[in-house]
């Protein structure tokens, strides 16, 4: 079943062409990275899903719903943990949980056992009565996505949902993520920290100027445009031969896996001079460089 899936969507505001016809499925169960340089259109889409921005073309559905025609049963599927805050400072920060399962048509009654579960679990239980304007940083974050789970949506959108949090709390929150995905919650991520979409996501989706420009599951994007190489250091100096994407750099040799890795007829090259071989090792592409590469202007 897919959870979401985007059709040929269109989205301007004025003078700005925003989103450029994109289609993409996230499959349910799917942990989807949603990847884009700055204004690339990234926090468009997801208003579109949400139902925050008018799209003029194209359609989307959560799981089966049209997100115009049945708003009210696609938007129930979805749980959002937007970019900025958008908290009335003086809830306190059990309101903010009862007055979001409201909007769902969730009674205070029938919601309290979900809050305290949810503040137990993002350690603010001993906070339910303080105001929001006075939580840190990190425990905003916290709540953020506290909130995000209070209605148990299918479908969890995640925009930037450690951006100025702590190592530590971040540790904490991939590894809740994670969990959450394991029970079975279809998560869509975006992240300027590359290294945590690499780490958390099957399936990376990268959109530049509002164009979708990869797609595909994380570990092939990784293989099929992998730069990385083999580095070959030698107890001698070699001489030098002509072979594709090869380099000698005095006692040191780099075979680039994007050539035809001549791996072999370096080996035998270095035999023939009778030089050894005192390290090997292979150094593979990072998500970040295959991201640089792909959006580079
Ligand atoms: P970031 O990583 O910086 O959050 P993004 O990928 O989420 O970027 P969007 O916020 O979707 O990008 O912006 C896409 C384009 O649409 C940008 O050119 C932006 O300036 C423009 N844009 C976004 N929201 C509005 C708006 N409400 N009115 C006018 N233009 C907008």
């Amino acid at each position: 079943m897919k959870a979401i899936s985007i059709k040929n969507l269109y989205k301007s505001y004025p003078g700005v062409d925003a989103i450029k016809g994109i289609s993409f499925d996230i499959e349910e169960g799917d942990f989807f990275g949603f990847l884009g340089p700055n204004g690339a259109g990234k926090t468009t889409t997801i208003n579109c899903i949400i139902g925050l921005a008018q799209f003029s073309q194209g359609n989307i559905e959560v799981f089966g719903k049209d997100v115009k025609k049945d708003y009210m049963e696609a938007r129930k599927f979805i749980g959002t943990s937007p970019q900025e805050y958008n908290f009335d400072p003086y809830l306190s920060i059990a309101d903010v949980l009862i007055y979001q399962a409201g909007y769902y048509g969730i009674k205070k009654k029938d919601v309290m056992p979900k809050v305290e579960e949810l503040l137990k679990q993002f350690k603010l239980d001993g906070k339910s009565e303080v105001d929001f304007r006075k939580l840190s940083g990190g425990m905003k974050r916290r709540l953020t996505l506290a909130r995000s789970l209070v209605h148990d949506p299918k479908v969890l959108i995640l925009d930037e949902p450690t951006a100025g949090v702590d190592v530590e709390l971040r540790i904490e929150l991939h590894n809740y993520l994670k969990k959450i995905n394991k029970d079975g919650k279809t998560i869509l991520l975006t992240s300027h920290y590359i290294d945590e979409v690499e780490k958390l996501c099957d399936t990376i989706c990268i959109i530049n100027e509002g164009k979708i420009i990869a797609n595909e599951k994380t570990k092939n994007l990784l293989d099929r445009l992998d730069d990385g190489h083999t580095e070959i250091i030698t107890d001698k100096v070699s001489k030098k031969i002509d072979l594709d994407c090869v380099e000698f750099n005095k006692n040191k040799i780099l075979v680039w896996n994007r050539g035809k890795h001549h791996l072999k007829e370096v080996f035998a090259h270095l035999q023939k001079q009778n030089i050894k071989v005192i390290d090997i090792k292979t150094v593979k592409d990072s998500l970040q460089n295959i991201f640089l590469r792909l959006t580079k202007k």
